[in-house]
């Protein structure tokens, strides 16, 4: 079985107490099973404070949030991790140990990328300057075979990776050729229909209310300066979202989500260029940082947006 990624993904490292917006902040963090046992096994001091921040209903545990900021008990003022300090980066639950990393489960493969909720994670897929490939990272040499949908699935992806990477387009003319080849029908909606439908949806951080409703009045704001960060989002939405596809119909509609999520930042980054005169790399980064954590880790939310494009 073969581990995938894209060719960025063995380069990020959490940036740890130089983040701005922690995972270990505002996030329910659920801890297996094996991990729990783990827990429960711990003596002394440290391990009371463990077992009084841990919440177990019998059915699932997680850490106990502190404060209105909903702070991971163990996560020190200084924004340094107290169980990494205290046991070592063995002691982390699977969810700590893995985030902001993503998986699929295909006949033949794992699929393994990078969140762009997680600040770094956005700024190193944003700012990738070469091509994205997707490699194998990892073989124990057993081959198994994937199924037909599945190599239909490789050779489109394939497809759009090519699709997308090619420079001598603008990149609005690759996102609008994406969709044709797909056959995927993205709505004819204006930015305020977007920041209607947008708002109605769950929202878990006020500011992204403020920037939704922001959205709207600039939609021909040259961006050319961004071309090739907006490249590399196509690439990871098309990347994260289409390896889930049951079938080419479910695909299209996946691309048209992927295509959604380019389109959405895309005009907040214009409102943001037409309000203050620029928008810079680090706040197409920022924006994209909150789109993802607003609507790629709600499964509610991909959800009602994934039905209104199907
Ligand atoms: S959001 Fe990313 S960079 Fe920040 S603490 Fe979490 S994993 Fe590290």
């Amino acid at each position: 079985m073969k581990t995938i990624a894209p060719n960025y993904y063995t380069k990020f490292h959490c940036i740890a107490d130089k983040c701005r917006h922690s995972c270990c902040i505002g996030w329910e963090i659920d801890i297996d099973e094996d991990t729990l046992d783990f827990y429960q096994s711990i003596g002394g001091d440290f391990g009371n404070k463990l077992h009084e921040n841990i919440e177990n209903d019998g059915e699932s545990a997680h850490f106990s949030l502190v404060g209105k900021e909903e702070r991971c008990p163990f996560l020190k003022e200084n924004g340094l991790c107290e169980m990494i300090l205290t046991l070592g980066e063995d002691a982390l639950c699977d969810i700590c140990r893995e985030h902001p990393r993503f998986y699929h489960v295909l006949s033949d493969r794992d699929e393994v990328g990078l969140g762009l909720c997680c600040e770094e994670a956005a700024r190193l897929i944003l700012s990738w300057e070469g091509d994205t490939v997707l490699a194998v990272i990892d073989d124990d040499g057993e081959d198994t075979t994937p199924t037909a949908w599945e190599e239909t699935l490789f050779s489109l992806r394939k497809h759009l990776f090519v699709l997308l990477q090619d420079r001598k387009k603008p990149i609005h003319e690759r996102a609008e050729e994406m969709l044709a080849f797909c056959h995927a029908e993205f709505p004819n909606k204006t930015p305020a229909e977007w920041r209607d439908i947008f708002l109605s949806l769950e929202q878990l951080d006020p500011a992204w209310r403020e920037t939704l409703e922001s959205l709207g009045a600039s939609q021909n704001v040259p961006l050319s300066d961004l071309e090739k960060p907006f490249e590399n989002l196509l690439l990871y939405f098309v990347y994260r979202h289409t390896a889930e596809a049951a079938d080419e119909k479910d695909f299209s509609a996946r691309v048209s989500f992927a295509y959604l999520g380019y389109h959405i930042i895309r005009l907040l980054c214009a409102t943001k260029k037409a309000q203050t005169g620029v928008c810079a790399f680090h706040e197409l980064s920022e924006l994209a940082r909150r789109y993802s954590s607003e609507i790629e880790y709600s499964e509610e939310n991909t959800e009602a947006l994934l039905h209104l494009l199907r």
